[in-house]
Parts: C-alpha cells; structure tokens; sequence
C-alpha cells in the first residue's frame, strides 16, 4: 500500500505461496517485505497521483476491488495499489478479490506504531531536536534515523525504553485524521523535511498530541496492542544522524528471552547468580591479566636459562661466534639475549621460528661488517628488514639450510 501524502507508506504483505511453490510480492514490494521511509529511497509514494495506474479501489462489504481510476477527493489515499501481474492479465473493470494476512498485518500494525511511539519517547527525552529524518519497519522489527549528535548511552537508552513501554502501558488511543496540510502544521504534526504534501493529508496521534504524525501507515487502535518494545541497537549513520532499531510484539518477548537464556547459561557457566555476573567477570578477567602477566616471567626466565645455554655453545668461525638456534617460542627475544650474552665478541645469531628467521648481531659483529639487515636481505633475497643489531624475515626455506647459509655468511666475514 501506499500513500501520496505521507512519508511513512504502510509495509507491503509478504510473498504469498503459488502454484510453482514460489511467493510474489503485491505491490511496491522492497524484497525483504519492508518499508522505507527515508526521503531519499526509492518509493512508489513519490509518483504524481495521475501517473500511479492501475489503481484498485476496495471494496471492503463485498472484498471485491475493481481496477480503475479513484474518484476524487483522492482520501483515503491507501486504497492505491501497484501490482505486478505474474500471471494472466488484468484490465479496467476486472473484479479481484484483495486479501490481507491476518498475522501478519498485526505485526505489521505494531511495527509501525512503535516506531511513532520511539519517535515521541525520542522526544519526549532528547527534547524537540531528536527529529526523524527516515524510518523502516516490517512485522517485529523497527529502525528510526533521527537528528543528534554523539551516541546516546545505556542511561538515555533505558530511560527512552522506558517512556516507550509506558506509553504502550497506558493504552493511549490511536487515532486518525485527515485535515488540511495548513491545519495539521498549525496543530504541531509532525513531517519529514523536504517532502511534499498534498493539500489535505492524514494525521496519525497516539495519546493526542503525544505523538502527532504525518501519517499513510497502518496503526494499531490503540497503543497497548503493540504489546512490547525492546530497544536493541543505537548506532552513527553519518555526521549528526543516529540511528534506533527495536524489535515489538512477540518479537520483543522472543529478543529479551534470548537474552533471558544468554543471561542463564552463563551463570550456570560462572556458577553464580545472575546479578553476581558483572563482579564475577571483573575479577576473572583481572586474575587473568595477572595469570598472563607471571607467565610472561616466567616465559622470559626460560629464555634467559635458554639463552645462557646458546651462548655457551656457540661455535667459533674464525674469530665470529656463531648460533643457530629453532625455537617455538619468542624468536625475537631469544635471538637478542643471545647475542647480549656474546658480549665484546663479533657474533652472530640466527633464530628460525616457523616460517620466519630473526638475526641478531654483536656491535663487534656489526664492526666486522657483518649488519644484521644486511645478513637477512642476503639471506632472503631482498625480502625482510630491521637495524644492523637485529633485523627478521619470512622465508619458505627448510629451516636448517637457512641456518646453515646465515653460518657460511657469518664464516665469510
Ligand atoms: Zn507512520
């Protein structure tokens, strides 16, 4: 369905099964059986009335339509349908029969008066700058872009939630108007900036004037029929737009027992109760910074016995001490204790770890000419890179070949 004198088009019905097992959307349908409200999008609503054909009237008492043109005044303007004919052909004057999904329609109803009622509680809590610039719902499930700057926070998140679910609580009425466009302005009516309106247009309130929208959509009657509201993202969509998503109805109940089950399981995890959660993973995850750090120790402390070992047995080529070492651990680190512990001695040292080697050399080493950069990009063709007191690389190399040209390098100094 759609409407030439509103923003928010009411959301198309979903693809109903056919005779080769498919489903084909009615009218202007967005593939995922939604509807767009942002000015920019494309929507059927923006046609000039004269080009919109065929058009369908209702007829509700028989649930009989007749395809032709609608007699003026064009309100109530939601009688317009766009079809796409998949099968057969349909001319002026044919009666079709219009069906509505009873299920669906309800969520549909309570998605898109949720999103009037987070409009308002927006509002309500932000104060009259929060404003919609686009909105899209389906059955369960609401977005709303709206002017502001900087996120929002959990504090002004729930107290939206909040005023949200109050507003369903006290089962406020929904009702609609239609009036013209000068009257509903003077009224405060709510509309998208930029959009054009026809003269006389459709005011949708919920509470009076609580919620005062330009409105095409179809709405529940009164507000405690969308059931139930959740909030579950806020987002940045561009420079001073946020954007709010909610889920409503049995949708909200099915999020927040998700959450629910989420919350029950990882107590039964942590062995606590719910309300202890927060505590408890504070204080794991600072005995596991702790844990992290004295492995670190004592990872260095191993390295350092290693290191001592290396040193000790690094091979002499005439006047270079020489180690070559594959380790699984900090390739790195062990390379440079390594040569630290050679001390005023030219040296050399190669650590393969993998796939990758780090050599690191002695300042006499260096003197001697044989730079660590310099070794590697020998070593590795170019590739790999560092200072000449330590420099590493990646090659595919087998690890003890790699290591044995790194000796007859250092051995040719
Ligand atoms: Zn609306």
């Amino acid at each position: 369905m759609s409407c030439g004198n509103c923003p928010c088009s009411s959301p198309p019905p979903p693809p109903r099964p056919t005779a080769d097992g498919g489903g084909h959307p009615v009218g202007a349908a967005r593939r995922d059986g939604g509807t767009d409200r942002n000015p920019r999008s494309r929507s059927a609503c923006r046609l000039p009335q004269s080009a919109r054909w065929p058009h369908r009237t209702t007829d509700s008492r028989a649930g009989q339509s007749t395809v032709g043109r609608p007699e003026p005044p064009h309100p109530p303007a939601n009688r317009l349908h766009t079809v796409r004919i998949f099968e057969g052909s349909l001319t002026v004057g044919d009666p079709v029969h219009a069906a509505v999904d009873p299920e669906w329609r309800i969520g549909a109803r309570q998605a898109h008066s949720g999103t009037h009622v987070v409009h308002a509680a927006l509002r309500q809590v932000l104060g009259p700058n929060a404003l919609q610039s686009g909105s899209y719902n389906r059955p369960g499930y609401l977005r709303l872009d709206f002017a502001w700057r900087g996120g929002l926070g959990d504090t002004t998140r729930s107290e939206i939630e909040e005023v949200a679910n109050l507003a369903i609580r006290r089962d406020l009425p929904v009702e609609v108007r239609h009036l013209p466009l000068a009257q509903a302005r003077a009224e405060g009516a709510l509309a998208l900036f930029g959009e054009t309106y026809d003269d006389t247009v459709r005011v949708v309130e919920i509470g009076g004037e609580w919620s005062r929208e330009l409105c095409g959509g179809t709405h529940v009657a009164h507000s405690a029929q969308i059931g139930s509201l959740a909030l579950t993202g806020e987002s940045s969509v561009g420079a001073g737009q946020r954007r709010i998503e909610a889920v409503t109805g049995i949708e909200a109940f099915r999020y927040l027992a998700r959450e629910r089950d989420l919350v029950t399981q990882l107590a039964a995890q942590l062995k606590a109760r719910p309300e202890e959660l927060p505590d408890r993973i504070t204080t794991l995850l600072a005995r596991l910074k702790q844990t992290e750090r004295e492995a670190d120790s004592l990872r260095g402390r191993l390295i350092d016995l290693d290191a001592d070992t290396y040193a000790a047995n690094a091979v002499d080529l005439d006047g270079v001490a020489y180690a070559g070492i594959t380790t699984t651990g900090d390739a790195r680190r062990l390379a440079e204790k390594v040569r630290d512990r050679l001390g005023r001695r030219p040296g050399v040292v190669g650590v393969v770890r993998g796939a990758s080697i780090v050599v690191a050399v002695t300042p006499a080493g260096v003197q001697r000419g044989l730079a660590a950069n310099d070794l590697i990009k020998r070593l590795l063709a170019g590739k790999g890179g560092g200072s000449a007191a330590s420099a590493q690389g990646r090659a595919d190399a087998d690890p003890v070949e790699l290591l044995d040209r790194l000796r007859d390098l250092a051995r040719a100094a």
